[in-house]
């Protein structure tokens, strides 16, 4: 193994640049993940684009093997040295509220709060010793507190790269919105986290699943489709509502997942598409007001939702296991560890190549 580590590293605002590092010791309690392949998320374009504070690795949706580890981390995890894992983005204290009731992304310690350095990856800086806490990097480090998964060697790495979306899908259309036999899910927005909801919404048993996005996301709905969405509406052209009510004779939906990123008025359309008693689940709706009249008699759940639970990382890998959906149609594109600002620029739009949808970087590519 070489004594240095190349990581892409984020030094300003939409500046990314290789940087090397030693590579740490570890000790009998951590370990250290050679990545095979590290996602990018919606979240990264934001921190690319707005950055603030020290520089830091990106890099949160992290797929590895296990290069080296302690012998008690070994045993704490039920891993070896050379398995293959993924690793969740939080590292929380283990004692608080939330991490004694097993809700540890919510754990002060990974969260971004003033007076203290957060401890996710992808966010903590590289002042903080040994400095590789990102995945767009050849090698992550795994403190004592490090949550990995195992993960089965057939999954193709493109695959393996949607840990985190398939989690917040299961998380978000089943766990929270309670996507099941008989009933029907609307899902706003087809980006990786609509899409990966609709795979969720399919695996739950729902009974309908119906995608909704704009005009300009005529392939997207095509993804969906053969993702397992049963119709498409592109809201452009026609009223989500009066669409919703007709395929479902008048009922409406029985879950809606708000993914959008926005929108004029993509909350209102929940509200008038939700069934008389539904739940809607608030993934990402971007800077909007909740409407609260126009909507007559119902009994609505609103939920605003945050990540993915521990139970909701492994539904997500079981259904990735499975081999049942094409998901090589969410995870369009892979770069190296040297284009990393060309894939962040790609994946928001700004550049080529056009049409990701989940991109990825793989520094051994
Ligand atoms: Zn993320
Ligand atoms: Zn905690």
């Amino acid at each position: 193994m070489s004594e240095r580590v190349w990581a892409a590293t984020q030094i300003g605002v939409g500046q990314i640049e290789l940087r090397e590092y030693p590579l740490p010791e570890i000790s009998a309690d951590d370990a250290l993940l050679k990545i095979e392949i590290a996602g990018i998320c919606g979240s990264d374009i934001g921190g690319y684009q707005e950055f603030a504070g020290e520089p830091r690795i990106r890099g949160h949706e992290n797929v590895g093997f296990l290069a080296q580890i302690g012998a008690n981390a070994a045993k704490r995890w039920g891993v070896r040295e050379g398995d293959r894992v993924v690793v969740e983005q939080y590292l929380p204290c283990g004692n608080c509220r939330w991490c004694r009731t097993g809700e540890y992304r919510f754990c002060d310690q990974t969260d971004k709060l003033p007076g203290q350095t957060i401890l996710r990856y992808g966010n903590t800086p590289v002042s903080v010793a040994p400095s590789l806490w990102g995945g767009f990097s050849q090698y992550l480090y795994l403190p004592p507190n490090a949550i990995v998964h195992k993960i089965p060697a057939h999954v193709p790495a493109t695959h393996a790269a949607l840990f985190v979306p398939l989690a917040n899908g299961m998380q978000w259309a089943y766990l929270q919105g309670g996507a099941a036999p008989g009933k029907t899910v609307v899902i706003q927005g087809p980006g990786q986290m609509g899409l990966a909801s609709v795979v969720a919404a399919r695996e739950a048993g729902a009974q309908c699943v119906i995608v909704s996005g704009l005009s300009r996301d005529a392939h997207r709905f095509e993804v969906a489709r053969k993702l397992g969405a049963h119709h498409t509406v592109d809201v452009e052209r026609e009223s989500l509502s009066a669409r919703v009510k007709q395929i479902t004779n008048g009922q409406g939906a029985d879950v809606v997942v708000n993914v959008s990123r926005g929108g004029r008025s993509t909350v209102r359309d929940a509200l008038e598409c939700a069934s008389k008693i539904a739940t809607i689940v608030l993934a990402g709706p971007g800077t909007q007001e909740i409407p609260t009249k126009g909507f007559g008699r119902k009994l609505i759940t609103m939920k605003w939702v945050q990540g993915a639970s521990f139970n909701a990382f492994e539904l997500g890998l079981q259904l990735m296991a499975s081999g049942r959906y094409p998901l090589s149609e969410i995870s369009t594109h892979q770069f190296d560890l040297r284009h990393v600002n060309e894939a962040i620029r790609a994946f928001a739009g700004e550049a080529e190549p056009a049409g990701v949808i989940h991109a990825s970087i793989r520094p051994e590519v």
